[in-house]
């Protein structure tokens, strides 16, 4: 949601609403943690209102276990926070988990996912930053696609449900490459709002996963 018009935004969410995508991916950034100020609790507020599809919500913010309880009363579904960010992880992990909401650890690029390995047991999501996260129009980063892979190794081997969420530069150029690493959940700002038709940029990345089914079931 942060490539949305913030003058339109109601417009914006009833286009997401109307559109095939599953979640509303929403930014929150500290100008601590990354270089820039996104939005906080009262947008969240305001997008969960018109929102008919679940809140994503990704927080890029330092000491996030302070705000676990303040983004489940605005609405978050699912709260994701920085490997980097935090020093307890699984406190923080369950924290999020005991206010009723599903729990994802994001990586930054520079950030081995064999980090997780006893974490992994206990997630719901993982987010691998693609590209550096809170700096804008950036190139997507070529080696997610081998975290990626790899992390789906290590899901598999320890019999998480884990799903694997990217994050950056996600385009009708890169996704195809992610969904083949193993990615479950492509999130796209840019390329879907910049989009002549953002519905139809939508419906491009969610056709890669029929296809993706498909293939599995053949
Ligand atoms: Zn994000």
């Amino acid at each position: 949601m942060l490539s949305a018009d913030f003058g339109n935004l109601s417009r914006d969410i009833e286009m997401v609403n109307r559109s095939r995508a599953d979640w509303f991916h929403l930014d929150i950034m500290d100008g601590v943690f990354v270089p820039n100020i996104s939005f906080g609790l009262p947008v969240v507020k305001a997008i969960r209102s018109l929102a008919e599809k679940p809140l994503d919500v990704h927080l890029m913010i330092t000491g996030p276990e302070r705000y676990v309880s303040d983004f489940k009363k605005a609405g978050a579904d699912w709260l994701t926070v920085h490997y980097e960010a935090v020093t307890h992880l699984h406190r923080v992990v369950w924290q999020i988990k005991n206010e009723d909401m599903l729990a994802g650890v994001a990586l930054n690029p520079h950030t081995p996912v064999s980090l997780l390995e006893d974490i992994l047991p206990d997630l719901d999501m993982v987010l691998i930053m693609s590209v550096n996260p809170g700096f804008g129009g950036q190139k997507f980063i070529q080696n997610s696609l081998r975290k990626i892979s790899k992390l789906k190794e290590m899901v598999l081997g320890c019999g998480s449900d884990a799903l694997i969420e990217v994050d950056g530069g996600v385009d009708a150029l890169t996704a195809p490459a992610l969904v083949e690493a193993g990615a479950d959940i492509l999130v796209s700002g840019n390329y879907v709002f910049k989009a002549a038709s953002p519905e139809a940029a939508i419906e491009g990345l969610k056709e890669l996963g029929d296809e993706e089914e498909a293939d599995d079931e053949a």
